[in-house]
């Protein structure tokens, strides 16, 4: 029997939490009762720098509830940051970990599917949402058009997988070598590797209190995304300035055999062929430049070059 640590990141939910913590609480004992979690599991509740009474109230469940732990942070720091100490935090101190959002929007019951692939040797379960009904017509098409952009660009993500994940301790010793300070972890934990699986389960709407992620947040979360995992875009640029330069010569040279031909050539189609030519190399010059400097950035991340599975050494090293 494993240790769990259920991880929950939380900013300003004074009001969900009460009942947050009293479904988790059921959840856990009922799986500690079944054998299937460690008697000694727990929630830990991450406080990202609320400025409402989230932090009180943690402290107060913390000292009623056993079950319960809290994490303070030092000031908000977002979500993803948020849900990365409180994983980093658990990979100390449990053998498994799963994480949700305080507004359980995601079904806490498919925490027994989770567990049920962890034992059957999986490192990492991806919740997959198999619904959007509750959510805005606005949000749906945003993710989605979200999701086909990350592909496009290059960056591995599960499609409609949000945090509702398990990981393992390795699992979560091989994402804390991970550096990067502009972290994305739907696009870094794929890079993990190890055995994975998906769990599909149905998304709910928030109980209570309002969604902390605005439209600025979620514009800002997508361009995290897009440049932590990819320099693609500058490529785009490198092709194209190419495209336009290339235009640029083939319109000379076609000006050239007009000219010798002894073709009338007005002066504003060679005036708008020079422009091509001139913003083509230009843009092809930035691009240069770009590739360049996204490898520094690539580079300054130290990202693990691997992660190793397995080791036969000798018996007894
Ligand atoms: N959250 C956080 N820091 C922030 C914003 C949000 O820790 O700066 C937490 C929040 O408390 C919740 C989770 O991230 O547990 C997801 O937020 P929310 O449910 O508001 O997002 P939505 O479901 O609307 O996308
Ligand atoms: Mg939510």
């Amino acid at each position: 029997m494993d240790k769990l640590y259920i991880v929950v990141p939380c900013y300003n939910e004074e009001e969900v939490l009460p009942e947050t913590v009293s479904r988790l609480t059921h959840k856990l004992e009922a799986l500690i009762s079944a054998g299937t979690v460690a008697t000694d599991s727990r929630m830990l509740l991450v406080d990202d720098g609320s400025k409402d009474r989230t932090w009180q109230m943690i402290e107060d469940f913390h000292r009623e509830n056993p079950l319960v732990q809290g994490l303070k942070l030092a000031r908000n720091r977002g979500h993803q940051n948020a849900l990365l100490a409180g994983l980093m935090t658990a990979k100390d101190h449990a053998d498994v970990s799963i994480s949700m959002d305080a507004d359980l929007q995601d079904d806490i019951e498919a925490v027994d599917d989770f567990l049920r692939a962890y034992y059957d040797g999986c490192d990492i379960v991806y919740g997959v949402r198999n619904n959007r009904d509750t959510d805005t017509g606005f949000k749906r098409s945003t993710a989605q058009a979200f999701y086909k952009l990350m592909t496009f660009l290059g960056a591995d993500t599960v499609y409609n997988h949000a945090d509702y994940r398990l990981m393992s301790r390795r699992a979560l010793e091989g994402l804390a070598q991970f550096k990067e300070v502009n972290l994305f972890l739907r696009g870094i934990v794929p890079m993990v590797g190890y055995k994975t699986a998906t769990v599909e389960y149905k998304r709910g709407e928030r109980f209570a209190g309002e969604s902390k992620y605005p439209l600025t947040k979620m514009l800002n979360f997508a361009l995290d995304g897009v440049t932590s995992l990819s320099v693609r875009p500058i490529r785009f640029i490198t092709l194209l300035g190419f495209l336009l330069a290339a235009a640029g010569c083939v319109w000379a040279l076609v000006l050239l055999i007009l000219f010798l031909l002894g073709r009338p050539i007005s002066g504003a189609t060679v005036a708008v062929m020079s422009i091509w030519t001139a913003c083509g190399l230009q843009l092809l010059a930035t691009g240069v430049i770009g590739e360049y400097l996204g490898k520094i950035y690539l580079e300054t991340k130290q990202r693990p070059r691997f992660i190793i599975e397995t080791y036969l050494g000798d018996e007894g090293m």
